[in-house]
């Protein structure tokens, strides 16, 4: 027999609206925006019956609604059906997940790859599982590093140094407080997206070599964005030192998944005992064939490289005009400033409700109070006139009303 809703609540469970209430009062409450993408109009989406345009997305390069990538993950799901039927170990690895793997690794100059559900659990299992077999092992973690990185450090218990972000000194004050033969990993990422900025990855493994010590970098928002077949930051630099390096398919590729490349040994070892890894359902096959045909198109890519930042520089160029207060970073991303928790939010509303634009607003925790902002992107299919209108279209919402 079902029980009523309201019979007899358990007050152990009155502890959550009353945080919830919490996190509303500090303008903390996170609501979803849904939005359905358009494959046959890419950067827009519908908003119930409305259409609005979407200028936050993570797709740097448009491939989630790419024909051929869309063909790819039809064609292998008519073959081989929607779910992999098992973990990799049962059953759940295809021939596209080796084949994926393959090249990953050889892409990043490394010994193995490794496929996880997601860049998210790419990074926390395998932190989690190589730290926690490397006894005493001490680890150097950037300040503004993701909570990915930072939960699988956590997760170990391991003794560890936050450095202030990109600061080489405060690294390597850090790093000499140990002897040459004590264990170290320096984990940092190559692009920040809040800030857009790019670390100095060269310097980091210089003191990486100086003080023997591992390195893991997260390449996740420069996998397709940067170097010449789009492996990252290290190819861009022609820096083959970090030890792993992570990526991700759900941003620029197009799909979803994520992985490290690495040494052959290390990578086995968490093969065969991230739990994350091991005790989960396999990304599906149509999946793995259409990532692969992502990364065929992130490789020779070099025209949708070029595209996009001609549309970075375009935009950039219409905000200095229009006087609007941005981060002119190195990378793809634009950090369009707009201080006060509330005011980013009001100007969002303004933007989807006069114009059909949809951006995120950025607040705490995500970036530090008072810093709050749009993060703005313009992938390769954006046209000068839709830049023109967004910036003008922002121009508006951000004058007092
Ligand atoms: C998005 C992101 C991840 C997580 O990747 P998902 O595939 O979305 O789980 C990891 N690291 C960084 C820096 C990210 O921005």
């Amino acid at each position: 027999m079902t029980q009523a809703l309201t019979e007899q609540p358990n007050t152990l469970l009155e502890v959550f609206p009353r945080k919830l209430e919490e996190l509303r009062r500090n303008g903390l409450y996170r609501s979803f925006f849904p939005c359905s993408h358009l494959a046959a109009e890419r950067g827009h989406a519908t908003h119930g019956a409305e259409k609005v345009q979407v200028w936050c997305s993570n797709d740097y390069l448009g491939l989630s609604q790419h024909p051929e990538l869309v063909r790819a993950q039809i064609e292998s799901t008519v073959e081989h059906g929607t779910g992999s039927g098992g973990s990799r170990n049962i059953a759940g690895t295809s021939a596209t997940h080796v084949e994926l793997e393959t090249r990953l690794a050889a892409w990043h100059g490394k010994e193995r790859a490794l496929i996880f559900s997601s860049g998210y659990v790419a990074n926390f299992e395998t932190l989690s599982t190589l730290i926690s077999a490397i006894p005493d092992i001490v680890v150097f973690s950037d300040a503004r590093n993701h909570r990915s990185l930072i939960e699988g450090i956590l997760r170990t218990g391991c003794r560890k140094h936050v450095f202030p972000h990109n600061d080489l000194d405060a690294l390597e004050r850090a790093l000499a407080e140990y002897g040459d033969d004590h264990p170290k990993l320096i984990v940092f990422e190559s692009v920040y997206s809040m800030d857009g900025d790019v670390s100095p990855v060269g310097a980091i493994c210089d003191l990486a070599d100086r003080y023997n010590a591992l390195t893991f970098v997260d390449e996740t928002h420069a996998i397709g964005t940067i170097g010449p077949t789009g492996a990252g930051v290290c190819e861009e630099l022609g820096e083959h030192r970090p030890t792993f390096v992570q990526g991700v398919f759900g941003k620029a590729v197009g799909t979803v998944g994520g992985y490290v490349a690495g040494p052959d040994g290390a990578l086995d070892y968490v093969r065969s005992h991230a739990p994350g890894f091991i005790f989960t359902t396999a990304l599906p096959q149509s999946s793995m064939d259409a990532t692969l045909k992502g990364l065929d198109l992130v490789q020779e890519g070099d025209a949708l490289r070029r595209r996009l930042m001609d549309n970075v520089r375009y935009l950039k160029g219409a905000l200095r005009a229009a006087g609007i207060d941005f981060i002119d970073a190195e990378s793809h991303l634009v950090p369009v400033m707009v201080p006060g928790a509330e005011r980013v939010r009001r100007v969002s509303r303004r933007l989807l409700e006069e114009h059909g634009i949809y951006v995120t607003p950025i607040n705490f925790p995500s970036v530090p109070r008072g810093t709050e902002r749009f993060r703005v992107t313009v992938p390769p299919y954006r046209t000068p006139e839709q830049i023109d209108d967004f910036v003008a279209a922002l121009r508006k919402s951000l004058a007092p009303e």
